[in-house]
């Protein structure tokens, strides 16, 4: 579904989002057994996955970067992911952290980011805790932010469990971080998401960690 203009939103496993302006950019890949429905909606968005530029990677679990290896197959498109995370996603190191299952197929990453870093047009905001080198992603055109696994809004807007979170406490913190930043709607990897006021319900969320 169209969520804001030129922002798709995919109900894979864990979401997916085409953000589509002069370039085209897919922010995570969802789950292996997903792809088939990924490629589909692409498709219905008229997006080929040759013309993607950027292939932004929130964080390193089954969820978001199972897709990876079969779009890029197929496409020239650069993976941008932040440099602590970028590792993990290639393989070349084994990810430590809970799951500990990762049966991806290791996909090498072209654009290490930093924190604060603006790449084809979305900030990186380095929120580690739920791995090592998760991040979100501010558009701050359409003041919207792309939270990844930063939290969840499964019912009601919260952490992620502590089950999937490598650090519980860093990942709290990189909530409050999170509520410093200005932008009214939001897109989780898992949970409704927000439109109007999303930055709000993160200061709520900051005071009751
Ligand atoms: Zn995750
Ligand atoms: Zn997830």
């Amino acid at each position: 579904m169209e969520f804001l203009k030129g922002v798709h939103v995919f109900e894979t496993y864990a979401t997916t989002a085409l953000l589509v302006d002069d370039r085209l950019i897919l922010v995570d890949t969802g789950v292996e057994d997903d792809t088939r429905k990924l490629l589909d909606g692409l498709a219905k968005a008229r997006v080929n996955p040759r013309d993607l530029s950027t292939i932004f990677i929130t964080h390193t679990h089954p969820d978001h970067v199972g897709g990876l290896a079969t779009i890029k197959a197929d496409s020239p498109a650069k993976v941008a992911a932040h440099r602590v995370e970028a590792d993990f996603i290639s393989r070349k190191r084994t990810y430590d952290g809970p799951p500990r299952v990762q049966r991806h197929p290791g996909t090498p990453v072209d654009v290490l980011l930093e924190d604060g870093q603006v790449h084809d047009g979305l900030r990186v905001i380095y929120t580690p805790g739920h791995t090592r080198g998760s991040m979100a992603l501010l558009d701050e055109t359409r003041s919207l932010l792309f939270v990844g696994d930063g939290a969840n809004n499964e019912g009601r807007l919260g952490p992620m469990d502590d089950r999937y979170n490598v650090d519980p406490k860093q990942h709290r913190e990189s909530i409050r971080k999170l509520a410093v930043f200005h932008f009214e709607h939001a897109i989780f990897g898992h949970g409704t998401p927000i439109t109007g006021g999303a930055s709000a319900r993160f200061v709520e969320l900051a005071k009751r960690l």
